[in-house]
C-alpha cells in the first residue's frame, strides 16, 4: 500500500516536472527573439517592420556609409557568427563582403534578398557584365518583394511566428503602396523635358525605370572608380546644351564630383544648383524619418520633384521632413 502510495507520487511528481519542463521549454522558444544581422540600412527596416519585438537586429551599415566600399570589421564577423539570420542585398551591392558572406553562408542561415527578385525585373549592371545593378530599393514596388523575402526567411527561422509576421509585412507594405501613389504623383509633375537626373554615383535607375525620368551617374554603378576630368567636362556640355537647371548630392558618396559639375558649368555661364541631397546607398540618422526606408525615398521624390520644376509639398507625403 505504501509501496503503492509513493510510486504514484512519484509518477505524479515526474509527470508535474516533465510538464513543467516541457512547458519552460516551449514558452523559452516562443519568447526567445530570433537575432539577424542586416547588412544595410534599408534590409535592417524592412526586418524591423516585419519581425517587430520579436527580432533582436543589428545593422552594419549606419547613415552615410557606403556599401560598395564596406568592409566587415571583426565585431561584425562575431555578430553574423552568432545570428540566427543573417541579411544582405546581394548583386554585388556589398562587393568587398561578398566572398565572406557565401563563406559564411556555408553553414550559417544567410540570405541574399535581392538576388531571389526574378531576373526579369532587375536592370543589367552598366559597370560589370553578366551582373545586375543592385539599387532596387529605389523602386518601392520592386523593394516591396525584398520585403516579402525578408518575411519568408523570418518565417522559416521562426516558424511559429508566422502569423504575425505575415500580418506585420501586410501593414507594412500598405504604407509601402501609400509611398508608390505619393512618388508617382509628385514625380509626374514634373515636366517632361526636366526630368534628367543626375547625381554623383549610378544609383538611381531603377528609380528613372520607374518614374520616367533619365538617370545620369558621375560615377559608375559602384563607387570604385573615379571620374576622370574628361567625364566631368562631358557632362558639364551635357548641362548647358539640354538647359539642366538642378544636379544632385548623395549622402552615402563624396560630393566632391558634383561640386566640379557645378563649378564647371557656372564657368561655361550656366547657372546649375545643387537640388538637394538624396539618399541613394543609405539612409539618414537612426531614429529620425528619414533614417526609415519610407522617409528616404519620401524625401528622394519631395527633393527631386521641387528642384526640377514639379508640384509636392515641402514637408513630403507625411509633412514629417
Ligand atoms: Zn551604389
Amino acid at each position: 500500500m505504501t509501496i503503492l502510495k509513493i510510486t504514484k507520487t512519484l509518477l505524479i511528481a515526474f509527470c508535474v516536472l516533465n510538464f513543467n519542463f516541457f512547458s519552460i521549454v516551449n514558452n523559452s522558444e516562443a519568447n526567445e527573439k530570433v537575432t539577424v544581422v542586416a547588412t544595410t540600412g534599408m534590409i535592417a527596416d524592412a526586418v524591423y517592420n516585419v519581425g517587430g519585438d520579436m527580432v533582436e537586429l543589428k545593422v552594419l551599415m549606419g547613415a552615410g556609409v557606403d556599401p560598395h566600399a564596406y568592409r566587415q570589421t571583426r565585431t561584425d564577423i562575431i555578430a553574423m557568427a552568432n545570428a540566427d539570420l543573417v541579411l544582405w542585398n546581394g548583386l554585388y551591392l556589398e562587393a568587398q563582403m561578398e566572398e565572406f558572406l557565401l563563406e559564411l553562408g556555408l553553414d550559417n542561415n544567410v540570405v541574399a534578398v535581392a538576388e531571389k527578385i526574378p531576373g526579369n525585373l532587375l536592370i543589367g549592371s552598366e559597370d560589370y557584365e553578366g551582373r545586375y545593378d543592385p539599387h532596387l530599393w529605389m523602386n518601392p514596388n520592386l523593394w516591396s518583394r525584398v520585403v516579402l523575402n525578408v518575411r519568408d526567411a523570418l518565417i522559416n527561422v521562426k516558424p511559429s511566428a508566422a502569423d504575425e509576421f505575415r500580418a506585420n509585412a501586410n501593414n507594412y507594405l500598405d504604407k509601402v503602396s501609400e509611398l508608390v501613389r505619393y512618388a508617382n504623383k509628385v514625380l509626374s509633375s514634373v515636366p517632361a523635358e526636366n526630368r534628367i537626373l543626375l547625381t554623383s554615383h549610378d544609383a538611381f535607375n531603377y528609380f528613372g525605370n520607374a518614374y520616367g525620368f533619365e538617370v545620369i551617374g558621375i560615377q559608375g554603378i559602384s563607387t570604385e572608380s573615379e571620374a576622370g576630368l574628361q567625364r566631368i567636362s562631358i557632362l558639364v556640355d551635357m548641362l548647358i546644351e539640354r538647359n539642366v537647371k538642378a544636379v544632385f548630392i548623395e549622402t552615402s558618396v563624396s560630393d566632391r564630383n558634383i561640386r566640379a559639375l557645378v563649378e564647371g558649368a557656372q564657368a561655361a555661364g550656366h547657372e546649375v544648383i545643387i537640388g538637394g541631397e538624396l539618399f541613394s546607398d543609405a539612409m539618414g540618422e537612426p531614429n529620425t524619418y528619414k533614417g526609415t526606408y519610407i522617409g528616404m525615398i519620401d524625401s528622394n521624390a519631395t527633393s527631386i520633384s521641387l528642384a526640377l520644376g514639379g508640384n509636392a509639398p515641402k514637408k513630403g507625403m507625411l509633412n514629417n521632413l
